[in-house]
């Protein structure tokens, strides 16, 4: 197969095949840009179906780390890592450390954190061997307790507060008091959200395919529960995607009733054209890369001394950027997506 040709290739500066036969380890390094800074994102463990299909997540996934890090004003490039394998049944100690010296041997271009089928305690297994891996630091929290590498309160304070600025921008209220959301998926990042946006006054609607998920958001946020087909056609005021990508799609869109699409899932629309579909119909798309910034921005300041103080203002700078692109998008008007994407490449392009 062809790589530097692939659509998805973009411009990537160097991409690592790594392969230890004594452990099994096949694994694909993605370093999309570095002219911020060195090129941060999640290691998947994922038992890909071929090398192609692992190829195209990796490239895909890289690139939208430069993105997603330039316009959250961080000093970092953007990278992903794919290990092809099934992590309950291929991972073992070996592995990693294979993984580990693989890290090594880029020498800090590539720095790696958790993903789907990685967990925090593998980072932290990884941590002991190189220091190029983040996400791994225990951190203080409100309650005078420490939390783990888990950067979903800050991916949740993101949404939530990029939700507000959407609600501006469209609605024209500076509060969320009564307004109507439907959150797709309550897990970690959806029932955090949830929470903020009940004690905010707004009202709910949640979906999940995990019912103690859903008692635990009706018995304590009072939220409306409804089938995972029936949350698009809520009459709602905003759609939280906070569970699958590609939710934004031919199939969807005609159902919705909301005027602002604004959650944390990853890759939300299923193509570009979906975006500009969105814009047709007068529905605010928060571009997700924007809103659900707040996990990378929590995962940066790991690396540079962990601020409470500073790290809360930085996600809450989610705010005002998501209102600048929505100001571009309706002065211009383009799709909000492509006006994200314009002002990251502003940043990190030489
Ligand atoms: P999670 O697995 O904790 O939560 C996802 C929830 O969605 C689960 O409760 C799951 O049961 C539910 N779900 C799965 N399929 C569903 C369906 N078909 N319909 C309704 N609900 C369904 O994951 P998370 O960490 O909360 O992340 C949520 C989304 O946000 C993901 O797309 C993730 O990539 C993205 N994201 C997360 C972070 C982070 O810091 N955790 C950062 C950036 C982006």
């Amino acid at each position: 197969m062809s790589v530097f040709s692939l659509r998805d290739f973009a411009d990537h500066e160097q991409v690592v095949f790594v392969s230890d036969d004594a452990s099994g380890l096949k694994a694909i390094i993605a370093v999309h840009n570095s002219n911020l800074g060195p090129a941060l994102g999640g290691c998947r463990m994922w038992p890909y179906a071929s090398e192609e299909e692992a190829i195209h997540d990796v490239l895909r996934l890289s690139r939208g780390m430069t993105y997603k890090s330039a316009l959250a004003g961080l000093k970092l490039g953007g990278g992903k890592s794919v290990i092809i394998g099934n992590p309950r049944t291929d991972k073992s100690p070996a592995l990693l450390d294979a993984f580990a010296r693989a890290l090594n041997n880029l020498n800090g271009r590539y720095i790696a954190a958790e993903d789907s089928g990685t967990s925090v305690a593998d980072m932290k297994y990884l941590a002991e061997r190189t220091a190029h891996v983040a996400g791994i630091v225990d951190k203080p929290t409100d309650g005078g307790g420490t939390r783990s590498g888990d950067p979903s309160p800050a991916t949740a304070l993101g949404t939530f507060v990029g939700i507000k600025a959407a609600v501006k921008a469209q609605l024209g209220r500076d509060s969320l008091d009564g307004v109507r959301v439907a959150v797709q998926g309550v897990g970690n990042v959806g029932f955090d959200l949830a929470q903020q946006l009940h004690a905010a006054g707004a009202k709910l609607w949640v979906t999940d395919i995990h019912q103690d998920n859903l008692s635990r958001a009706e018995a304590e946020l009072g939220a409306v529960v409804v089938a995972p087909d029936a949350i698009y056609a809520q009459d709602v005021d905003v759609f939280a995607p906070c569970a699958l990508g590609a939710v934004i799609n031919d199939q969807t869109i005609p159902q919705l009733k909301a005027r602002i699409v604004a959650g944390a899932s990853n890759n939300q629309l299923a193509e570009a054209r979906h975006g500009s579909e969105l814009m047709r119909r007068g529905i605010l798309y928060a571009p997700d890369y924007v809103i659900n910034a707040g996990g990378i921005i929590d995962v940066y300041y790991e690396r540079t001394g962990f601020d409470r103080a500073a790290l809360l203002a930085h996600v809450e700078g989610i705010y005002g950027t998501l209102l600048e692109i929505f100001e571009r998008a309706s002065t211009e008007q383009r799709p909000t997506g492509e006006v994200a994407d314009a002002l990251a490449e502003a940043r990190f392009k030489r």
